[in-house]
């Protein structure tokens, strides 16, 4: 799978632990490297700032979309390729996402949940097609990952909608993972009901 535009997903918190600014430092590098478009959420702190910097000192080409009001609280990173400025959230998440061939999403709170779990959503729906690649550093995913597992146990999701992510334990992973994921086509549409009949 060719592919050159990847959606960073990842915590504006700055009060992390190291070996997570690490992970999001080294998936700046490991994207920048291989050459990967990154597009995120625009803010320079947190590990969404500790990622852009990173791709940054590596020569890569990174991207920010921030909405209005957010302008008003923080200045957004000032280093990226572009900066566009957009009016709410909606349409952030949507423009992050629109010309993307893939997810990634480092550690984060909800903010990153809600961008993430988007993202699943519109795959089951076969409105995204990418791979969508979660960065497990410190097993932080693991009960996510528990708990849609048991969505699929107590049938609010087929089997299959579990094959729409993958977990990496480490960023030097992504661009693997990236190639290896599995097609997924528009089709999908079909097996995003739950009907009972095995998916
Ligand atoms: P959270 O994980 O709750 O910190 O939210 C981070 C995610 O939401 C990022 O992927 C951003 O797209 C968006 N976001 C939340 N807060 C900010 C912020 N202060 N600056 C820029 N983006 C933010």
């Amino acid at each position: 799978m060719s592919m050159c535009r990847v959606t960073v997903y990842a915590a504006s918190s700055q009060a992390l632990d190291g070996h997570y600014i690490s992970a999001a430092h080294r998936l700046g590098q490991v994207l920048a490297r291989a050459g990967f478009e990154i597009v995120y959420g625009g803010g320079a702190h947190g590990l969404m700032g500790a990622m852009a910097d990173a791709a940054l000192a590596e020569g890569g080409e990174v991207h920010g979309v921030i909405p209005e009001f957010l302008t008003h609280v923080e200045c957004g990173h000032q280093k990226l390729a572009s900066l566009e400025v957009v009016p709410d959230m909606h349409t952030r998440k949507s423009r992050m996402l629109e010309r993307s061939d893939a997810v990634i999403a480092l550690p984060g709170g909800c903010g990153t949940f809600e961008e993430l779990f988007e993202a699943m959503t519109l795959k089951r729906l076969g409105q995204f097609l990418g791979p969508i690649i979660l960065v497990n550093t410190n097993r932080y995913y693991d009960t996510m990952m528990q708990m849609l597992r048991h969505s699929v146990q107590e049938r609010f999701m087929n089997r299959i909608h579990l094959r729409m992510w993958r977990l990496v334990d480490e960023p030097e992973q992504v661009p693997d993972a990236l190639g290896e994921a599995p097609k997924w086509s528009a089709s999908r549409i079909k097996q995003a009901a739950v009907t009972g009949e095995v998916s």
